[in-house]
């Protein structure tokens, strides 16, 4: 078991000590999910959010400028329709944090169901929502839910979000509560940020009793306040994404899009530290255009790219590990069983 001091150790490695920590955490990959990439198919759904996250360009200061956009309940089972085509059954719905999003997604998970005759995870990403709000959408047939902590910091992350970390807990706690498969995950590289607070932010996932957890670089982003602050350090990035699958093995993990934006073969070298899950992009491109999660230049991962990458990796394309017949029964979460 690892504590905040063995994962600062980690953190500082590099070099042959560094090869060595990502070796131990393929190895530890392997056990769990043998070469199993799990794919994702994401699609942005709104560009509108009430929060002023200090490093996103989405953020609500920015609304009047920013060209918005909102998916309908049927431009969603569209897209979903494209994602299944394309053999992926984990469909992603992501975007800002609105009210709205709860009843036209929640109104687009019965059918997109049908769709793939239930073999399927609806995987979402929208944000903190009243517990009935989570329950409602959990009873339509959401699987899974992403809502990262940003960083463990109690102080750093209200000044980075201007909310509360607790208010995010607690969303989490609801989630694993009513019976969601968990996400959350930190950035590396805030300003003011330590390397003791990225270990707490491993260890704060393990306590949530997450299933998932990412780990992405920070990438100061055009139109934010942090625009002039130096990026996130990708080699500590990397380090924590091996800490995490050294942490909880059987961790959904994924080499996040930020890691190819911030160093060339940056993702590649995610899966190299240990990361299982690699999220293909199929917001239609005007809309992509207008997600500016990092600014006008991010980096979108599409299908070509995505399967050279897990070939690369030594790899194989999976299924979701949540949801029909891909799933797999010892992934309950270690730390609530
Ligand atoms: S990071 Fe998410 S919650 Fe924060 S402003 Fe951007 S879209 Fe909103």
């Amino acid at each position: 078991m690892l504590d905040e001091r063995d994962i600062v150790d980690l953190l500082n490695v590099r070099g042959a000590e560094q090869e060595e920590l990502f070796a131990r955490a393929r190895e530890a990959r392997e056990k769990v999910f043998g070469t199993r990439v799990v794919v994702r198919g994401v699609t942005e759904i709104t560009n509108v959010c009430r929060v002023n996250c200090e490093f996103c360009p989405m953020r609500r200061d920015n609304t009047r400028e920013n060209h918005s956009f909102r998916l309908s309940s049927e431009d969603m089972v569209a897209a979903a329709t494209t994602i299944r085509d394309s053999g992926i059954n984990v469909v992603f719905f992501q975007g800002g944090e609105v009210p709205q999003t709860t009843r036209l997604v929640g109104e687009a998970i019965p059918k997109i169901r049908e769709l793939f005759d239930g073999d399927v995870e609806i995987l979402l990403n929208l944000g903190n929502k009243r517990r009935d709000e989570f329950a409602y959408l959990f009873e339509q047939g959401a699987t899974s839910y992403i809502l990262k902590h940003e960083t463990s910091d109690v102080e750093l992350n209200e000044k980075m979000r201007h909310e509360t970390l607790e208010s995010r807990l607690e969303c989490l706690r609801d989630l694993v509560d009513i019976g969601f498969k968990v996400g959350t995950g930190a950035i590396v590289g805030l300003p003011g940020q330590t390397l003791g607070s990225i270990a707490r932010d491993l260890l704060l996932a393990q306590e949530i009793g997450a299933h998932m957890c990412s780990v992405s670089p920070f990438i100061p982003a055009p139109a934010t306040p942090l625009a002039d602050c130096p990026p996130g350090d990708v080699e500590i990035t990397l380090n924590a994404l091996a800490a995490s699958r050294l942490l909880q093995p059987s961790w959904l993990i994924p080499s996040v899009s930020a890691l190819a934006a911030s160093q060339s073969g940056g993702q590649y070298r995610g899966f190299a530290a240990g990361a299982n899950v690699l999220t293909v992009n199929f917001t239609a491109a005007d809309h992509s255009d207008r997600y500016l999660i990092y600014g006008k230049n991010r980096f979108v991962v599409r299908s070509g790219y995505a399967d050279g990458l897990v070939a690369e990796a030594g790899l194989q394309p999976s299924r979701s590990v949540f949801a029909g017949k891909g799933a797999l029964p010892a992934l309950a979460c270690p730390a609530l069983s």
